[in-house]
């Protein structure tokens, strides 16, 4: 029985603090829906994991085998049916777990407690009995006490047979606090499964100091990555040719030649590229964007670089700096030096300060002395923390 999961992630909701929606934003080294992924990646009985994401985001997912990706609705609702109809595509599967990226902290045991629920349940979601008193407030001031018998605090996952659940979602209209209650609404019995209290759902930015500690503790010594820092190397090279301006690390500068290549030719922010890619043991640019394929024909390179620093961060690496050198008697790069930096810096996400920019004419020696291309080289290095 195939067990397939669902992970909403098409909120734009940036209430945990930072400028960017909180499944963007880092905990414990990695960014939070690297973690939610993963959980359910790691998780034994689960199939295909279908991530609904705001459509102009979908390229920040890297999609597997196992991984695909889908775009959100307007609402909650909108965006678990756009995660089913992804999934009917592929093969319909017999169950699956509906769960908020913002819930990183799920553990092992409460996805297999679900999964195993399902073996005797149409519908199961885990819930924690409500310990505290509840009140009534009116204008700061305590009006009244109420019961708190019978009463639960809903969590995700939250699991169903997969057909009852695109029933449900296909007769119910406007939006749902969860999936609970739309399959309710359908007459479908949901059973609780215990909860678990830290699988916290990040609010607040002062959830993520407690998302972090749980998520540190749940890595067993084995499990837990070590501080790892890694070096890379890139090397480049593009021949001149006709044409009026180069674009060197993201910067357009006038000249009296261009250079030749299947993409903008960007020797420098190629370097770059490659080595991030080199750090990672991941190839190069060649590999993961092939020539032969006529999509890249004149891209801008930072398609390429977004990509590198996006495969850094999935495997729970940060950029600690880059250096790179061009290597030709013109242009003169010195002038552009800043904005290069302050480009790289764009693209990548690392502060300015950590990007280094240098050029260096070759003595008038061999093809850069003889202004037949530019050549480039690059270190960056990254850390795992
Ligand atoms: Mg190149």
């Amino acid at each position: 029985m195939t067990t397939a999961a669902i992970i909403l992630a098409a909120g734009r909701g940036t209430r945990a603090g930072g400028e960017i929606p909180k499944q963007w934003q880092t905990v414990a080294g990695r960014r939070v829906i690297d973690w939610t992924l993963d959980a359910f990646r790691q998780a034994p009985g689960i199939g295909p994991i279908v991530v609904v994401l705001p459509p102009e985001e979908m390229d920040r997912i890297t999609t597997t085998d196992q991984i695909l990706t889908t775009a959100g609705g307007d609402s909650r609702a909108a965006s678990v049916k756009a995660g089913l109809k992804a999934l009917e595509k592929v093969k319909a599967p017999a169950g699956v777990l509906i769960h908020d990226v913002a819930r990183p902290c799920v553990s092992q045991a409460l996805i297999a407690a679900l999964i195993g629920a399902l073996r005797h349940n149409r519908a199961a979601a885990p819930a924690v009995p409500l310990s505290d008193a509840l009140w009534r407030g009116d204008a700061g001031a305590v009006a009244g006490t109420l019961p708190r018998d019978g009463l639960w605090r809903a969590q995700t996952p939250q699991a169903f047979a997969f057909n009852d659940i695109v029933a449900a979602h296909d007769a119910h209209h406007g939006d749902a606090a969860d999936d609970v209650q739309v399959a309710r609404a359908a007459g479908l019995e949901v059973a609780i499964v215990p909860g678990d209290e830290d699988n916290i759902k990040i609010t607040t930015s002062a959830d993520f100091p407690r998302a972090e500690r749980i998520l540190r503790g749940h890595m067993s010594s084995d499990q837990r990555p070590d501080f790892d820092v890694r070096a890379g190397n890139g090397y480049d090279v593009h021949r001149f040719g006709p044409g009026d301006h180069v674009i060197l690390c993201g910067v357009k500068i006038q000249h009296d030649h261009g250079l030749n290549g299947h993409s903008d030719a960007d020797v420098g922010m190629h370097a770059i590229t490659d080595a991030l890619y080199g750090a990672m043991a991941e190839g190069d640019i060649g590999r993961h964007f092939p020539p032969s394929d006529s999509r890249w024909k004149g891209a801008s390179s930072d398609i390429f670089l977004t990509h590198a620093v996006q495969l850094v961060q999935e495997r729970g690496y940060r950029i600690a700096n880059i250096d790179c050198t061009l290597v030709c008697e013109q242009p003169r790069i010195g002038p552009h030096a800043g904005a290069m930096q302050t480009e790289l810096a764009r693209i990548t996400g690392v502060e300015a300060s950590r990007i280094s920019v240098k050029a260096t004419t070759s003595e008038r020696l061999g093809f850069t002395g003889r202004a037949e291309g530019i050549a480039a080289q690059a270190t960056a290095t990254v850390i795992r923390p």
